[in-house]
């Protein structure tokens, strides 16, 4: 080996030997520039040692050089703390989580680089049981930019049994690793979030025709990869592996969180429990739908679940399950508000970069929470709304002058009074 010294000197001698060739790539010199000088007349060009470089860098990540999980895992209440930046309500979920995922992570790191006295992880997938947009993706999302761990969401309705039409259950890995740049040691602590698994229940509603029927196949594929097991994920446009035909993932350190509506579930938890849940036995209004739903979920137990139509097999796997309520009114304008990307903000900050202000009146946020409340997608429908809102200021917003004050009002979002500059309505 030639020392750091040696190479410095060698390289100076280099740059006089103008008839020296890369000894990797053959092209003189004159063609790449200066050329590093190993022992025994071997040269090495610029371009060589980038694409050495870049070669290792795609080894190490296929083989998955160990590399340190996180120096702490954060405490419960600390995941509870960062969860509560982002989530408006849900306590019980956030903190059912926060113990679940800290668990998880803590098993991981005191099982690392520890091979023999090794003490088999006993998985904790999640199951969380809400309406549509209450949070069950954000809680996910969230949880993984905190740990800093891969991400991937897949929807349980597009997953097939291999051979039928649709997608494998082996894309979400693919996914996952995408979310990790490739590297499998790290996709393989990641975590997937599989949404809409109560679709796939043998009795539910939505079955496709394009999959098995009874839908019992795709909990049977799903239920090998929340066990654990070493899947061979094809990968698709993964350029950086022309080479190969398989890459192989262990899934047993990944976090599954599956969630769903479970739109009925209701009905069979107030079927079981019986008389205790007078009061609560049937409904006609969306609010009503909506309160009962919320005082029954909490009490879903894994019988309930099973008798809804998901493997028990597979429920077995999903040993943590949290339910979340639905967002009221209220939560909604908490939505609206208080989050540290909220809408509300995200439009202030947009107004700031173009020298104006904007304000919403308590009004408005009203008017666009009883709105988004009707459509019962819960906070999901906020976005559009606001857009709606907003749709022709944000198309004129370049012509405007700059340090224009516009204010939101009821009435604007109810479409009876135009959205401009409180200066231009009070000159008119
Ligand atoms: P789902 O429960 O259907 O998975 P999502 O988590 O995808 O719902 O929610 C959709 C969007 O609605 C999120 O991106 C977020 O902006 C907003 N949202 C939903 N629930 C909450 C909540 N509890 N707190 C704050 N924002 C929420």
């Amino acid at each position: 080996m030639t020392s750091g010294k040696d190479f410095l000197s060698s390289r100076r001698n280099t740059t006089g030997k103008k008839h020296a060739n890369c000894s990797f790539c053959r092209k003189s010199y004159r063609e790449v520039g200066p050329l590093v000088e190993g022992p025994e007349d071997v040269y090495i060009c610029g371009n060589c040692i980038e694409l050495c470089q870049s070669i290792l860098d795609t080894e190490r990540k296929r083989r998955g050089t160990p590399k340190a999980l996180f120096a702490n895992v954060p405490t419960p209440r600390q995941i509870v703390k960062h969860l509560d930046q982002y989530v408006i309500g849900q306590e019980h979920s956030k903190k059912t989580l926060a113990v679940a995922v800290h668990n998880h992570y803590k098993r991981l790191m005191s099982n690392q680089g520890n091979e023999e006295d090794c003490v088999e992880i006993d998985k904790s997938n999640i199951l969380l049981i809400g309406p549509t947009g209450s949070g069950k993706t954000l809680m996910a999302r969230t949880l993984a930019k905190l740990l800093q761990v891969p991400f991937a969401i897949g929807d349980a309705t597009t997953l097939t049994e291999a051979g039928y039409v649709g997608e494998d259950v082996e894309n979400l890995l693919l996914k996952l690793l995408h979310a990790a740049d490739f590297d499998i040691e790290s996709a393989q602590r990641g975590i997937i979030f599989i949404d809409e698994v109560d679709k796939i229940g043998k009795t539910g509603q939505n079955v496709s025709i394009t999959r098995d029927v009874s839908g019992e196949g795709v909990q049977q594929s799903l239920l090998k990869m929340l066990e654990g097991t070493v899947a061979n994920v094809p990968p698709q446009g993964g350029r950086k592996h022309p080479e190969q035909q398989f890459i192989q993932i262990d899934t047993t350190n990944i976090l599954f969180i599956c969630g769903g509506t479970f739109v009925g579930l209701e009905d069979i938890i107030s079927k079981r429990m019986g008389k205790k849940m007078i009061g609560f036995g049937s409904s006609s209004t969306v609010v009503d739908t909506q309160k009962r739903r919320g005082h029954l979920l909490p009490h879903a137990i894994v019988d309930d679940v099973i008798e809804y139509g998901l493997i028990p097999e597979l429920i077995g796997r999903l040993p943590v399950i949290s339910t979340l309520t639905p967002l009221s009114e209220d939560d909604l304008i908490h939505v609206l508000t208080e989050p540290k990307n909220s809408l509300v903000k995200q439009y202030q900050r947009f107004f700031e970069m173009e020298e104006m202000s904007l304000e919403f009146t308590p009004d408005s946020l009203k008017a666009i929470a009883k709105r988004a409340y009707e459509r019962e997608t819960g906070a999901r429908s906020l976005r559009s709304i606001v857009e709606e809102v907003m749709f022709d200021l944000l198309f004129e917003l370049p012509e405007k002058q700059k340090g224009s004050k516009f204010v939101i009002t009821g009435d604007m979002v109810l479409g009876k009074q135009q959205v401009r500059p409180i200066d231009d309505s009070a000159a008119a």
